[in-house]
């Protein structure tokens, strides 16, 4: 057994890998077999993951807010409290918030044989963040 307490400081999303302010605190780490890593993430109004993908696949789960996520040659969809989304492995996409709201999301997330999480690619650009949103 393994208590770990809440005593570090929520970390700051590193810049290459987000646009805006976004922090982080870590729910779940990868301990011997265990590979399954979980996150809690804040974004900022109009904060964003950078195109991304997940070796094993990710499901992000909204706590609150309003965000938006895209798959690569999809259109931009907007998530409420509740809502889930699961990223396929090698998917490429970006979440985030929506650009007048926060929104928090508990992310998980498999790690593969090398220990990866996550494949980072490029930055969202303002062009592609401010595309319509759909909403169904
Ligand atoms: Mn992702």
């Amino acid at each position: 057994m393994q208590i770990t307490r809440n005593v570090n400081p929520s970390g700051r999303g590193r810049a290459e890998w987000f646009t805006g302010d976004v922090y982080t605190d870590v729910v779940a780490s990868q301990v011997g077999d265990w590979r399954m890593r979980a996150a809690l993430v804040r974004f900022t109004p109009g904060a964003r993951t950078a195109w991304h993908t997940h070796p094993r696949g990710q499901t992000i789960w909204i706590m609150e807010g309003v965000g938006l996520c895209q798959r690569e040659g999809g259109p931009i969809e907007v998530l409420r409290q509740g809502d889930r989304v699961f990223f396929e492995p090698d998917e490429n996409h970006w979440h985030g918030a929506a650009p007048d709201r926060f929104m928090t999301h508990l992310a998980m997330h498999e790690a593969d044989e090398t220990g990866s999480v996550a494949d980072w690619g490029r930055h969202v650009t303002d062009e592609e963040y401010s595309q319509p949103p759909v909403e169904r």
